[in-house]
């Protein structure tokens, strides 16, 4: 822009000076040519004044004459202060007031003589060699019938005319000299205030370029730099606006990509990893500062999957699978790959999308090895039950007391499948969530007493005495029916599974469990026997549908092999936990934790 400044300020100082100095020569020439024609006019005049009054002598010898004229000349010079020659009318010098008039040669084709003899004045401009000088001549005629006339010259240098020209033309320089200076300073502010608006218009533009969408040209002006100036700001509002735009998607896409579940992963056409969200770093177990760049077979994956990529880059079409992964865990994935083409045939890559299906297969596995199970279970009183109504058919009828123990057997079969489809029921209606809690106080110390006279004739027919240890004052927030459920279903496995003349014994107490509060703000429920205990190594599986220690005695005592799974799912429906403690031998103590209250 600088650049444009000088080329400006230039153009107009070239201009100016220019001008002036055309202006300056004509001046000057003008000049000269009056100081000349004034010089002239005077020397003419003087010439006259002369001739008037100097007395023509052409009858005396020529050499009288010369002496004659010379010392008139010489007396002459004094004041005319010019140099002064008297010719005769052929040109013969007669006398001279600076030179020997009988040295000199004829003067009649001197131009100012000649001129002279045609028009009656004549003159001429040049270098006197005698003198060294430049010098200015002027003759005219004298028309005398008596003595033939002449002519009288005047002679004056020029060196006067030229010294005033000269200083003419140093005052000119000088003036153009100080013009040039000004018209330069002027030059440039004027330039300046031109250029000054495109300056910032260009800084705007450059500030734009750096992502500064925030600053403006000046776009006051009326001329086409102001509408300049509003262009581009309109451009730049535009351009603010689009650029937010897309920084809003940018993040909306961005938060998008890393808060989804599905893991995505982008390949680009030179088969190099692009692009990885959050959750594909979580499910492949590689951070995506590690695998940005990297081309996807050399990324560590399990062949499959590597091999699945190549067969998509190939194949072009999308491609869907489940892999087990094994590694940053055990997990299965269903891989959905789509190739991007973005032309008409251009290769853009693939864009790999992860799901994890781990859950899902899990829960279809468990609900088929429930139906397989419950069928199971099922099977066992039906084919009971069928076999001695067949017996019974077949012609048992006449024993009455065989008779008799068959319809007992029966009916304790239906009995248990009873008990076991109720089970079933429930435990669906519990995992569904279909049968919301509805919570009130429980007074622990009646509810437990309760509990225990419902359960007191079962333990009563193996003498196992039953115990409590319960605050009189507790009181907490629970539905009391599956609190119920949930004693009962502890007892019973406490009676069941303890030998005759055994203890069961519930214990509640509350406690404060945050360090700061004193309040207490939940309960422990303890149900502990002196039973059979159970193994180490089924702890972890008793909490499991149908999952029991010992089938053969589960199945004497009437068990269905859910009563446990019940507990703990409605333990958790009260926000509560459940543990067990065990030794083979020496007793069992299930310990449920839950909150005194709920919001
Ligand atoms: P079941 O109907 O067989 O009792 P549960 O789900 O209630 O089914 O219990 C699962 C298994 O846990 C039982 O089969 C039994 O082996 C074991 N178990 C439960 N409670 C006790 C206990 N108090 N003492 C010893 N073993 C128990």
């Amino acid at each position: 822009m600088n650049q444009f400044r000088l080329r400006l300020t230039f153009i107009f100082i070239l201009l100016i000076g220019s001008s002036v100095l055309v202006a300056g020569i004509f001046m000057a020439n003008m000049f000269q040519q009056s100081h000349i024609e004034a010089l002239k006019e005077y020397m003419v005049r003087e010439l006259k004044i002369i001739s008037a009054t100097i007395d023509w002598e052409a009858s005396r010898p020529i050499e009288e004459q010369r002496e004659y004229y010379s010392n008139i000349a010489k007396k002459l010079r004094e004041s005319a202060d010019a140099r002064l020659t008297f010719l005769r009318s052929d040109g013969e010098v007669l006398g001279d007031s600076d030179a020997r008039a009988s040295l000199m040669d004829n003067h009649m084709l001197r131009e100012e003589v000649y001129e002279a003899s045609v028009n009656g004045i004549g003159y001429s401009i040049r270098f006197s060699e005698t003198l060294q000088r430049n010098m200015m001549y002027v003759a005219v005629r004298l028309d005398d019938q008596q003595t033939g006339g002449g002519y009288i010259r005047l002679a004056t240098s020029l060196s006067q005319v030229e010294t005033s020209i000269r200083n003419v033309w140093i005052g000119l320089l000088l003036g153009l000299l100080a013009l040039f200076v000004i018209s330069g300073l002027i030059s440039y502010r004027i330039a300046l205030s031109m250029t000054k608006p495109i300056e910032r218009i260009t800084l705007v533009a450059q500030q734009i370029t750096n992502r500064n969408y925030k600053s403006r040209a000046p776009a006051h002006q009326k001329d086409e730099i102001g509408q300049l100036g509003l262009a581009i700001n309109r451009m730049s509002d535009s351009l603010q606006k689009q650029m937010e735009r897309i920084s809003e998607n940018e993040n909306r896409l961005s938060s998008i990509m890393s808060n989804m579940v599905s893991g995505v992963v982008m390949i680009d056409g030179d088969e190099r990893i692009a692009l990885m969200n959050r959750a594909s770093e979580e499910l492949l177990g590689f951070s995506s500062k590690e695998l940005l760049g990297s081309k996807y077979n050399d990324a560590n994956q399990q062949l499959e999957f590597t091999q699945m990529i190549e067969d998509c880059i190939e194949r072009r079409e999308r491609i869907r699978e489940e892999i087990v992964f094994y590694f940053p865990q055990e997990r299965i994935l269903e891989v959905n790959i789509t190739p991007l083409v973005t032309g008409a045939e251009d290769f853009g890559g693939v864009l790999v999308v992860l799901h994890d299906i781990t859950a899902i297969r899990k829960l279809e596995k468990m609900r088929s090895e429930f139906v397989a199970n419950v069928s199971h279970e099922l099977k066992t009183p039906i084919a009971a039950i069928k076999g001695f109504s067949e017996t019974i058919l077949a012609g048992a009828l006449q024993d009455q007391e065989t008779t008799r123990s068959f319809v007992q057997i029966i009916y304790d079969e239906s009995e248990r499948l009873n008990r076991l489809i109720g089970d079933i029921l429930d435990l669906s209606k519990i995992e569904s969530k279909r049968s919301p809690l509805s919570f009130s106080p429980v007074h622990m110390l009646s509810f437990v007493d309760n509990c225990l006279h419902v359960m007191n004739s079962e333990a009563m027919k193996k003498s196992i005495e039953l115990e409590m240890q319960v605050p009189d004052s507790l009181y907490m927030e629970a539905d009391e029916d599956r609190l119920g459920q949930i004693l009962f279903n502890l007892l019973a496995n406490g009676i069941n599974y303890t030998q005759e003349g055994g203890k069961v014994r519930v214990k509640v107490f509350s406690y404060a469990s945050g360090n700061d509060g004193l309040e207490p703000d939940r309960v422990s429920i303890q149900v502990s026997d002196t039973g059979i205990g159970i193994p180490r190594k089924d702890l972890p599986r008793i909490f499991e549908r149908f999952y029991r220690v010992d089938k053969a005695r589960s199945r004497s005592s009437g068990g269905t092999g859910l009563g446990l799974s019940i507990v703990k799912h409605l333990v958790e429906l009260h926000r509560g936990t459940i543990q067990v403690e065990s030794e083979p031998g020496m007793g069992t103590t299930f310990i449920i934790d839950l909150p005194m209250l709920h919001a």
